[in-house]
C-alpha cells in the first residue's frame, strides 16, 4: 500500500537537498519574492551582508545597504523594479554598519520562484566580494595612466627637437645651434631608457622573479666605488662626496647587485636634491648586517612626503624637486629590493637642512654556506 505521507517526505527532502546545495556555494545566493522579501538564503550571503539573524521574511533593500562609486545611496527596490532579463554589475559597493565597504558583484535574475501558484515571481541574487579585484584594476588603470604620461614627456620634447634639426637642416644649417638640439634630444632619450630599466627592473621585482645571487660583498669597496662614479657629477653642481666607511668593516654576503643599486639610488638623490654643500656615503657593521647610509645637505623633504616617497611614481610637490629629472620610481624599487634582500630602509630629514637615508642590509653568510 502506497504512503500517504510519500509526496509530503519528498518535498522535504527536496527542500533540504536544496539547502544543503546553496549552502555549498561560496557566492551569496538570496532569493527574494515580488515583495522583495527574502524568502531564502545561504550561509555566504550572511557572511557577506555581514548578519546574524534570520533573514527569511526580511526586505531586503534594509538588509543590503548599497551605494555607488560617489557614495550614492541606491534604491535597490527601484532597480530591482527595471530588471527583466538576468542583469550583472560590479560597481557597487556594500556599506557595513561600522562604516567598512566592499565592492560587491551582484547578479540579479527574475525567476519563478513557484508553479501553479500566483505571486510567485521573485529574483534571485547572486554576489561576491570583489573588494581585491577592483583594487588591482584601479591600480594597473593609474599605473597605466601616469606610466604613459611619463613617457610621453620626452617623447614629445624629443621629437620637438628632430623636428626642429630637420628646419634647421633645410633653411641653415648652424652647427652650434644643431649641437645644442641633439644633446637635448639625447638627453630626452637616455631620460626616457632610464624610465624604461626602471620599470623593467620594477616589473621583476613585483613578480619576484628577481634572482638574488649572494656573494660576499666589500662594503668598503662598494662605498669608494659609488663616491667614485658620483664625484664629477656631483662636482658639476659644486658639490663635495666622500666616504666615511668604519674601520676594519667585515664582508658580508647578500646580492652585490641589488645592495648596490639600492645605495646608488641614495648618492643619485642626494646629488639630484642637494644645491649646496656635502655629501657623505657611509657603511657600518650592525649585530645582523651591514648598513649603509647616505647624508647631505640638501632641499630635505616634508614630515607628510616622508611617508610617501616610497610609493611608486610619487615626487615630492616641492618647486626644487620639479626642478629636477626624475621618474619617482627609484625609492619605491628601492623598497622593493629591500625587502627582497630582507633588509630594512629608512629615512630622516628635515626641510631645507638636509637627509639622511640609510638600508640595512642582513648578512646571509649562514646561507652562503650551506
Ligand atoms: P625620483 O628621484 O626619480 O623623483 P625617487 O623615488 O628616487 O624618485 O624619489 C622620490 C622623491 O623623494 C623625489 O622625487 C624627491 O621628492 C624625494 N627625495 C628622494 N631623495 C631625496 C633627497 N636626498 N633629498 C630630498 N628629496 C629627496
Amino acid at each position: 500500500m502506497a504512503n500517504a505521507d510519500q509526496p509530503y517526505e519528498d518535498s522535504i527532502l527536496d527542500h533540504e537537498r536544496l539547502i544543503t546545495l546553496i549552502n555549498s556555494i561560496t557566492d551569496g545566493v538570496i532569493a527574494i519574492d515580488e515583495n522583495r522579501r527574502i524568502v531564502l538564503y545561504n550561509a555566504a550571503a550572511l557572511n557577506l551582508l555581514d548578519l546574524n539573524i534570520v533573514l527569511s521574511g526580511q526586505p531586503l533593500s534594509e538588509m543590503m545597504k548599497l551605494f555607488d562609486k560617489d557614495k550614492n545611496p541606491i534604491d535597490l527596490d527601484a532597480l530591482i523594479n527595471l530588471i527583466k532579463v538576468p542583469t550583472s554589475t560590479r560597481d557597487y559597493l556594500l556599506h557595513y554598519q561600522d562604516k567598512s565597504q566592499i565592492n560587491l558583484y551582484l547578479n540579479i535574475a527574475p525567476v519563478r520562484l513557484g508553479y501553479k501558484q500566483i505571486g510567485q515571481r521573485g529574483f534571485v541574487i547572486v554576489m561576491r566580494d570583489i573588494t581585491k579585484e577592483k583594487s588591482l584594476e584601479e591600480e594597473r588603470d593609474e599605473f597605466i595612466s601616469v606610466v604613459s604620461h611619463e613617457l610621453r614627456t620626452p617623447v614629445t620634447i624629443a621629437e620637438g627637437d628632430l623636428s626642429n634639426i630637420q628646419y634647421v637642416l633645410d633653411s641653415n644649417p648652424d652647427i652650434n645651434q644643431l649641437k645644442q638640439i641633439v644633446d637635448n634630444a639625447y638627453k630626452q632619450i637616455v631620460f626616457l631608457s632610464e624610465i624604461i630599466n626602471d620599470l623593467s627592473t620594477l616589473s621583476r621585482a613585483e613578480r619576484k622573479t628577481l634572482k638574488i645571487d649572494l656573494t660576499a660583498i666589500d662594503p668598503a669597496e662598494l662605498v669608494n666605488s659609488l663616491v667614485k662614479n658620483h664625484r664629477s657629477e656631483a662636482a658639476e653642481k659644486g658639490l663635495e662626496i666622500n666616504a666615511n666607511i668604519e674601520p676594519n668593516i667585515p664582508k658580508f654576503h647578500s646580492s652585490q647587485l641589488y645592495v648596490k643599486e639600492i645605495v646608488e639610488n641614495f648618492v643619485t638623490n642626494a646629488v639630484r636634491y642637494t644645491q649646496q654643500g656635502h655629501i657623505l656615503v657611509g657603511a657600518r657593521s650592525q649585530p645582523n648586517g651591514i648598513e649603509f647610509w647616505v647624508t647631505d645637505t640638501g632641499i630635505g623633504i616634508s614630515r607628510t612626503d616622508q611617508e610617501k616617497i616610497f610609493e611608486k611614481f610619487y615626487r615630492a610637490d616641492d618647486f626644487r624637486t620639479r626642478q629636477t629629472r626624475g621618474t619617482g620610481l627609484g625609492l619605491y624599487i628601492a623598497r622593493k629590493l629591500t625587502n627582497l634582500l630582507g633588509g630594512a630602509i629608512n629615512v630622516k630629514s628635515e626641510l631645507n637642512v638636509g637627509s639622511t637615508f640609510s638600508v640595512l642590509i642582513p648578512d646571509k653568510s649562514d646561507e652562503k654556506a650551506n
